[in-house]
């Protein structure tokens, strides 16, 4: 197979879209799939209810990234502690091109990113009218639900905090490879690959051939996309800006970069496909990650979802028609 690294689609979304937003993302399901990944914009009728005042995070995370070969094209990624270590002054993040040659050209064997992860912390305010956009929702919105209540609650919005001129997120997949809403709050433009989950076992393979054993799942590498490009992996690019919504399909690889401050803010929700496809199914127990609390996996009950349950779900929520009759408030 040929590489191919063409952007990955862009849809556009209206206000009933985004008031049934899972259903929206399952009506494209096909591309999400092909592409691992989409980008929503908003149109001028959709209303978010945000936060004025922002969030000041309090737990920076320091990246160390350093070359892991010769090519310079595998880097692996560290957590250090932050308050020990200053940003060096480093020159502006514009395109791909500035940020990748920053990496390879930093005098220092390594290169610092200063990312602040804020679990369970939004910009979004709890849903007050139907006709908002409310990211706690998202969940329940989706075949979580058939989890339970109690499970569902377990999934939380996360925001992440850019500092500086290239920041990066490793090489990681969404917990438990749910699929994963961003949305771009504010700040720099922010810089995707994504690698379709139908392109693991190749990549797993080439990281054999190169020599590595560190585990891809968990934000421990970074990858030079022209090895993508030498070993004929397919992976597509997004470039996310502010009010943007990037949508992750479940199980895909991604990593970013963004080119100065920013927010950003995540939340996880399954389609059937995470079930049908497998995914659900999916253990990383061979993983040697020591993986932080706020990554532990929730505990779902897998055998909750049953094919006719799933059904049942299918028809109720996510085939609405334009006319919007069957209304995902319902029941
Ligand atoms: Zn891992």
């Amino acid at each position: 197979m040929s590489s191919i690294s063409m952007d990955a689609p862009i849809v556009k979304i209206n206000s009933f879209g985004l008031q049934n937003i899972i259903s929206f993302i399952y009506t494209h399901e096909g591309i999400l799939k092909e592409f691992g990944a989409i980008k929503i914009q908003l149109s001028s009728d959709c209303t978010l209810a945000l936060k004025k005042r922002k969030i000041s995070p309090t737990c920076t995370t320091t990246q160390k990234i350093t070359k892991l070969n010769d090519d310079e094209s595998i880097y692996s990624v560290d957590k250090v502690e932050a308050q020990n270590l200053c940003n060096e002054q480093r020159s502006p993040i514009t395109d791909e091109k500035t940020f990748w040659s920053s990496l390879s050209n930093s005098d220092h064997i390594f290169y610092l990113s200063n990312v602040s992860i804020l679990p369970n912390q939004t910009l979004f305010y709890k849903k007050q009218h139907r006709k908002y956009f409310a990211i706690h929702s998202i969940p329940r919105q989706s075949l979580l639900k058939l989890a339970g209540s109690k499970i569902v609650n377990q999934f939380v919005p996360c925001l992440t905090r850019t500092h500086g001129p290239g920041a990066v997120f490793p090489l990681s997949s969404a917990q438990q490879h749910l699929s994963l809403l961003v949305y771009h709050h504010q700040g720099s433009p922010r810089h995707w690959y994504i690698i379709p989950a139908y392109e693991r076992d190749a990549l797993t393979k080439i990281l054999q051939r190169e020599n590595s054993s560190i585990c891809f799942e968990h934000q421990k590498l970074l990858i030079n996309p022209l090895l993508f490009d030498n070993y004929h992996i397919r992976y597509h690019r997004l470039v996310q800006c502010q009010n943007e919504f990037v949508v992750l399909s479940a199980g895909a690889l991604t990593q970013s970069f963004t080119e100065d401050a920013s927010w950003n803010e995540s939340i996880p929700f399954a389609l059937p496909s995470w079930i049908e496809d497998g995914h659900a199914y999916y253990s990383d127990s061979t993983c040697q990650c020591c993986i932080n609390n706020f990554y532990e996996p929730i505990t779902i009950d897998i055998t909750l979802f049953t094919h006719e349950l799933i059904q049942k779900y299918i028809d109720k929520y996510l085939n609405i028609d334009n006319d919007g009759n069957t209304s995902i408030n319902k029941g």
